[in-house]
């Protein structure tokens, strides 16, 4: 039974984080005019439209309302690829649209905007990455699929978190020594998890790199029966007080599955939206990142991923523009490391 006391923290909490989001600045007529006429272009383009959990809530519900797809980044991929649409419009950062061009050369792959990139991708240029690896010729190179074309195509294996543990212990089985990049926080989990020492590039997530144990700690006692989910790209202080550790979709999984009715969960807020579908009546909170004296409680969403939006989708399917083009011979080098990761995901999956 809840206190006087706890109902009122629990508005505070609350309120304190929806003041932090904006809500679309258009009416719910204009909503749905933008949502008629994407859906029109995307039938007289041959278009289907594919979306990060990470993107606007209005752009999951539209890509599930036209037989588009709202997953992680290889999900998207092998959703595009295996669609019978020749175009596919990707709502997410450009890797994600490389990796669909990569995988699926012979479709038109367009993105509301292709300056939405990611502090990972930025953070491993190929120059410097491809110059790292040259220094350790005798070490099996894994990258995270948040990495550009050209560092994919240096890779021997490209890894998603929800793969990644697999991988690493499957080539150290083989005696392989392992180069990890681009996320260390990621890598630095995977070297708990296995006890596997790998030699780490120095990247991070802007967004999963703020959150704060004390913060976390600190709703728990607001909270005290909420369950802490945690994506493997915080800090290792936030995922060891994790309830469950895992990519986007195990962390969804995590919060259908587990006999809490609360949550407290550090990754993008833009993902309560299919939380919320796949735990219905259960309360979504997000993992502080900033202290206690900060202004700003929450930045949990990421700036790149709030760059898709309606209009922008829109302005894409009408202009054509932001097309994404992988040179030929990037495509070939870089389809091979992931397709050696959906290959070894396709046998565990059998096994
Ligand atoms: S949330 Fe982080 S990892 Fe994901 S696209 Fe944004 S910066 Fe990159």
């Amino acid at each position: 039974m809840l206190s006087k006391q706890d109902i009122s923290d629990r508005i505070l909490v609350q309120e304190h984080f929806a003041k932090e989001h904006l809500p679309l600045d258009m009416s719910e007529a204009q909503v749905d005019d933008y949502k008629q006429r994407i859906k029109a272009l995307l039938k007289e383009k041959d278009a289907c439209l594919v979306a990060h959990y990470y993107t606007d809530a209005v752009l999951q519900q539209l890509a599930d309302e036209t037989g588009g797809c709202v997953s992680d980044s290889l999900e998207m991929a092998r959703f595009g690829n295996a669609h019978p649409a020749s175009t596919l419009v990707v709502a997410g950062v450009k890797f994600m649209g490389e990796t669909a061009k990569i995988l699926t050369p012979n479709k038109r792959v367009i993105m509301p905007t292709i300056e939405a990139t990611c502090s990972l991708d930025i953070g491993c240029p190929i120059d410097e990455f491809s110059a790292f690896c040259d220094a350790h010729p005798d070490h099996e190179v894994v990258v995270y699929a948040n990495t550009s074309a050209a560092v994919k195509a240096r890779a021997d294996w490209v890894v998603t978190s929800s793969i990644a543990l697999d991988v690493v212990e499957y080539l150290a089985d083989q005696g392989k020594k392992i180069i990890w990049a681009p996320d260390k926080h990621l890598g630095s989990y995977v070297q708990r998890q296995t006890g596997i020492e790998m030699l780490m590039w120095d990247g991070a997530c802007i967004v999963h790199d703020e959150f704060k144990a004390k913060g976390i700690l600190d709703i728990k006692k607001v909270y005290p029966d909420a369950a802490v989910l945690v994506h493997p790209e915080s800090p290792d202080s936030v995922v060891e007080i994790a309830d469950a550790v895992g990519s986007t979709t195990q962390l969804i999984n995590a919060a259908r599955e587990l006999p809490n009715k609360q949550f407290i969960v550090a990754t993008d807020n833009a993902i309560f939206y299919k939380m919320r579908q796949a735990a219905p009546g259960k309360e979504f909170i997000e993992a502080p990142t900033g202290g206690s004296g900060a202004t700003c409680r929450s930045c949990a969403h990421c700036p790149w991923m709030a760059m898709n939006g309606l209009e922008s989708v829109l302005h894409a399917l009408e202009s054509g523009q932001d097309e994404i083009h992988v040179d030929p011979a990037l495509i070939t080098d870089a389809r091979k490391p992931l397709q050696r990761m959906l290959d070894f995901s396709a046998a565990l999956n059998q096994g």
